[in-house]
C-alpha cells in the first residue's frame, strides 16, 4: 500500500504518514457507502436531525483539537483554524434543520393530485482541495447528509488529518457505519474513481479551474451531477467617495490572509485614479504590519503556503524584474514563506495580474470613472467574489449589480456566510453551495401524479 507522509509547512518537518486508497480500495468504500443509503434514506427525519446536531456538538467538543491540527497539518493561522472547525460545527447545525423541512409542492392539476418530492440522490462524491480542509468538506458532507445521501470524501493528499479526524467522529456522534467516509488519496486515481464510478451519483469538486473542466467532462459520459467551485481573480473596487482609509486597512486580509492561499482572494485591486496615492500610502502601512508568523501564535495573520511546491508556482510570479510596489515581512529559517507582496502592472495583460497565483501577491490598478471599474473588474475569465468600497448608494448598487461574480461584498471584505449561497460565474464554477438552497444539489425533485377520477 502506498503511503504520503504528510508535511507541517512551518516546520518542513514530517508528521506522519497516511495511507493511500488504491482504485479497488475506493470501490470497495463506495459500495459500502451505496448499503449504507439503504438505511441511511430510511431513518426517520427527526431522528435523522438529532444524529446531525449530535455530529455538530461532538465537532464542538473537538474545535482545539482540531484546529491544532490544521496548524499542523496546513501551517493555517490559529484564529483561522478555530474559525474552520467552527464553521463545520455551524454548518452541520444549520443542516440539521433541514431533514424535519425537505418540503415538496402540492400543484394543482385537473383530474387528480400533484405532489413533488425531494429525493435523495444516492452515494455523493466530494473532493476537497488543501486550501480550506474543514470548511469546503462541511459545505459538502453536511446538506449531503441531511438530505438522505450517503458521502464518500476524498481530502488533498497534502491535508487529510482534519478530515480524517471528522470522520472519527462522525462515528462517535453515532451516524451509521458508511454514512459517511473519508478516503485518503490521490486526485487521479481516488478523485477520477468517484467520477468513472456509477454508483457514484454526484461529485462536488473544489479546487483548480483544470482539474475541474476534466471532472465536468468526465461527467458527461454517464449525466454525472456536478457542482464545482473553482478558481477565482476577484477584485476589490474603490471609489474615490470611499472610507480609504478603512479599505486600505482591510485590503491585505481579503488577499494575504491563508497566505493567499484563498479562492475569494481580492487578488486585484482597482483604485480610483484621484485617490490612489493617498490608497496606496496606508495600503504599504498596513502591508508592513500585516504580521507574517508562526502560525500557532495567537497573534498571527498569516503562515507559510501549503508546500515546496506551492512556494515554488508564487515564486515563478514575482520574477528578479516584477514592477514590486512594496512588499511586507516574513520569519527566517524553515517553513514555505512568501512574504506579503504588492505588484503595480503596467496594465491588464500582466500574468501575475491575469491568473490565479494561490499565494500573498497582489496587483494593483487605477481606474478612471465606474463604467471603467466595472469593464476591468469584469475582464477575467473568473468571477467568484470581491468587494466594492464606496459611499454613494446608488454606484454600490449599480456596481454590484454589474460585476460578474457570485459573492459580492459592500464596504466589507467577507465571502463566506454559511446562510447565503456560495459560488461562482463563468469558469469560477458550476452551482452554488451553502444557503437554504443548498439541498438542491443534493435532490432529484420527482413529480407524482394521483388520479382521483371515479
Ligand atoms: P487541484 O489539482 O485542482 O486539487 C484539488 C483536489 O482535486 C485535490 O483533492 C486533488 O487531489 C483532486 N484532484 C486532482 N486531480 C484530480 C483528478 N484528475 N480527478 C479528480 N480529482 C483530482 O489543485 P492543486 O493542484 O492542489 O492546486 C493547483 C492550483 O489550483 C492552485 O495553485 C490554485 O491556483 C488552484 N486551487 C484553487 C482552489 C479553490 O478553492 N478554488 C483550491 C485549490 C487549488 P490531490 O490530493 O492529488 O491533490
Ligand atoms: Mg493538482
Amino acid at each position: 500500500m502506498s503511503t504520503y507522509t504528510i508535511i507541517n509547512p512551518t516546520t518542513e518537518t514530517a508528521v506522519r504518514d497516511v495511507a493511500l486508497a488504491d482504485i479497488a480500495q475506493t470501490d470497495a468504500i463506495i459500495m459500502k457507502a451505496a448499503t449504507a443509503f439503504e438505511t441511511w434514506r430510511k431513518v426517520n427525519p427527526g431522528d435523522r436531525a438529532r444524529l446531525l446536531r449530535k455530529f455538530a456538538a461532538i465537532v464542538d467538543d473537538h474545535i482545539e483539537e482540531l484546529a491544532q491540527l490544521e496548524v499542523l497539518n496546513s501551517g493555517h493561522t490559529i484564529g483561522n483554524a478555530r474559525w474552520e472547525a467552527g464553521n463545520v460545527r455551524d454548518v452541520l447545525n444549520y443542516y440539521s434543520a433541514a431533514p424535519e423541512r425537505l418540503f415538496g409542492r402540492q400543484i394543482p392539476v385537473p383530474n387528480g393530485i400533484d405532489v413533488t418530492f425531494k429525493e435523495p440522490l444516492g452515494v455523493v462524491g466530494i473532493i476537497v482541495p488543501w486550501n480550506f480542509p474543514m470548511p469546503i468538506a462541511g459545505w459538502g458532507f453536511g446538506p449531503a447528509l441531511a438530505a438522505g445521501n450517503t458521502v464518500v470524501l476524498k481530502p488533498a493528499e497534502l491535508t487529510p488529518l482534519t478530515a480524517i479526524r471528522l470522520g472519527e467522529l462522525a462515528l462517535l456522534a453515532g451516524i451509521p457505519e458508511g454514512v459517511f467516509n473519508v478516503i485518503p488519496g490521490k486526485g487521479s486515481i481516488v478523485g477520477e474513481r468517484f467520477v468513472t464510478n456509477p454508483i457514484v451519483r454526484k461529485v462536488v469538486f473544489t479546487g483548480s479551474t483544470t482539474v475541474g473542466k476534466q471532472i465536468m467532462r468526465g461527467s458527461a459520459d454517464q449525466v454525472k451531477r456536478v457542482t464545482l467551485e473553482l478558481g477565482g481573480k476577484s477584485a476589490n473596487i474603490i471609489f474615490a467617495n470611499a472610507d480609504i482609509e478603512k479599505a486600505a486597512a482591510g485590503a491585505p486580509g481579503a488577499v494575504f490572509d491563508n497566505a493567499g492561499q484563498d479562492c475569494c482572494a481580492r487578488s486585484r485591486i482597482l483604485v480610483e485614479r484621484s485617490v490612489y496615492e493617498k490608497f496606496m500610502s496606508h495600503f504599504e502601512s498596513a502591508v508592513k504590519k500585516f504580521r507574517v508568523e508562526d502560525p500557532s501564535l495567537d497573534s498571527a495573520e498569516m503562515g507559510p503556503l501549503i508546500s515546496a511546491g506551492q512556494l515554488a508556482r508564487v515564486k515563478e510570479y514575482v520574477p528578479d524584474n516584477s514592477e514590486v510596489a512594496f512588499q511586507g515581512s516574513k520569519p527566517e529559517g524553515p517553513g514555505y514563506w512568501f512574504a506579503p507582496t504588492v505588484l503595480t502592472p503596467k496594465d491588464e495583460s500582466d500574468r501575475a495580474y491575469r491568473e490565479e497565483i494561490f499565494g500573498p501577491v497582489v496587483s494593483v490598478l487605477p481606474f478612471e470613472d465606474e463604467a471603467d471599474a466595472i469593464r476591468i473588474a469584469n475582464n477575467s475569465e473568473y468571477g467568484l467574489s470581491g468587494s466594492i468600497w464606496s459611499r454613494d448608494i446608488g454606484q454600490a448598487v449599480r456596481v454590484s449589480r454589474a460585476v460578474e461574480a457570485g459573492n459580492l461584498s459592500v464596504n466589507s471584505n467577507s465571502s463566506v456566510r454559511y446562510w447565503t449561497p456560495f459560488g461562482g460565474y463563468k469558469q469560477s464554477g458550476l452551482g452554488r453551495e451553502l444557503g437554504p438552497d443548498a439541498l438542491d444539489s443534493f435532490t432529484e425533485t420527482k413529480n407524482v401524479f394521483f388520479d382521483t377520477q371515479a
